[in-house]
């Protein structure tokens, strides 16, 4: 088997959360766009969760899926065999009800002991449901502080996965610990990079069907994390719902709809083809990557 020092390991995640959400101005909690009608929808995401892991099987592909607890309840409740259909894949948090923790947009930053609730809440939720131990953390709108990082720690997280930072030579993919936030609790970071005109952009796939990117962009940025990210990781993101509607919750078109699932699958292709890469979960690198 080849050394994880050698290849640039990749990884596919997604955040299962409600259609289109958002935060709003004095609560918590996060609502699907348009937030005016006050509720929670999860259909998109059903649909796109379906395709996105019928693909996943297609071409032999572990990922990591960070659970919203209410949305895999809803997903459940709905009829969606959660834990069959997620067998394979990392089971992650992604939080309850999608908090604003830092209050960014409610207005209302969360205590630590509220953020504790909710944390804990989500965790024993899918610990139950999925009857596996949790070990990842993706926060809401990928906002995290000292009280959310010293809430993952204390209650047994290994690790957060809600950082952005630029791939290069500062940086090359590896896990480091949050000592930013004097904490120990390793971080597996979301990666930014350039693409060919030297804009910035993440590994959020979302810019793909707001049709601001092309799948190739991505591609392009493996090709490059490949050569100076060798031994790190590069994680990709995707919400199964932005498939199906736009981030104001409009639904996209049928041709629309299976566009966006061509452009994901193309990514999926191409990762399978290339060389010098290896596709895994995130715990699974970060086991691998603790006891090389
Ligand atoms: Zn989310």
């Amino acid at each position: 088997m080849t050394k994880i020092e050698e290849l640039l390991s990749v990884a596919i995640s997604l955040d299962v959360d409600p259609d289109a959400n958002c935060a709003v101005q004095g609560r918590h909690d996060a609502l699907s766009s348009p937030i005016e009608y006050g509720e929670i929808s999860v259909k998109a995401c059903k649909r796109g969760l379906q395709g996105i892991l019928e693909l996943l099987d297609i071409y032999d592909i572990d990922a990591t899926v960070f659970y919203e607890a209410r949305t895999a309840r809803m997903l459940i409740a709905d009829g969606m065999d959660l834990p069959e259909l997620s067998g394979r894949h990392e089971v992650a948090c992604h939080s309850l009800k999608h908090e604003d923790f830092l209050g960014k947009v409610s207005g209302l930053p969360m205590e630590e002991e509220a953020i504790e609730e909710a944390i804990t809440k989500a965790k024993d939720i899918l610990e139950n449901i999925f009857e596996r131990d949790i070990k990842g953390f993706r926060a809401p709108y990928t906002r995290i502080n000292r009280a959310v990082v010293k809430v993952l720690e204390q209650i047994g997280f290994q690790y957060d996965s809600s950082k952005t930072v630029a791939v290069g030579t500062e940086w090359r993919g590896n896990p480091f610990p949050l000592e930013v936030f004097d904490s120990n609790l390793l971080e597996l970071a979301l990666p930014s990079f350039h693409d060919k005109r030297g804009k910035r952009m993440s590994s959020y796939l979302w810019a793909i069907f707001e049709g601001r990117r092309v799948s190739d962009d991505y591609i392009d940025a493996v090709l490059t994390a490949r050569d100076v990210a060798k031994g790190g990781l590069f994680i990709f993101s995707i919400h199964p719902w932005h498939l199906y509607v736009d981030c104001q919750g409009n639904p996209f078109t049928v041709e629309q709809a299976r566009k966006n699932l061509e452009s994901f699958e193309y990514i999926l292709y191409q990762l399978k083809q290339m060389q010098g890469i290896q596709i895994t979960r995130q715990d699974e690198y970060l086991e691998k990557w603790l006891f090389k």
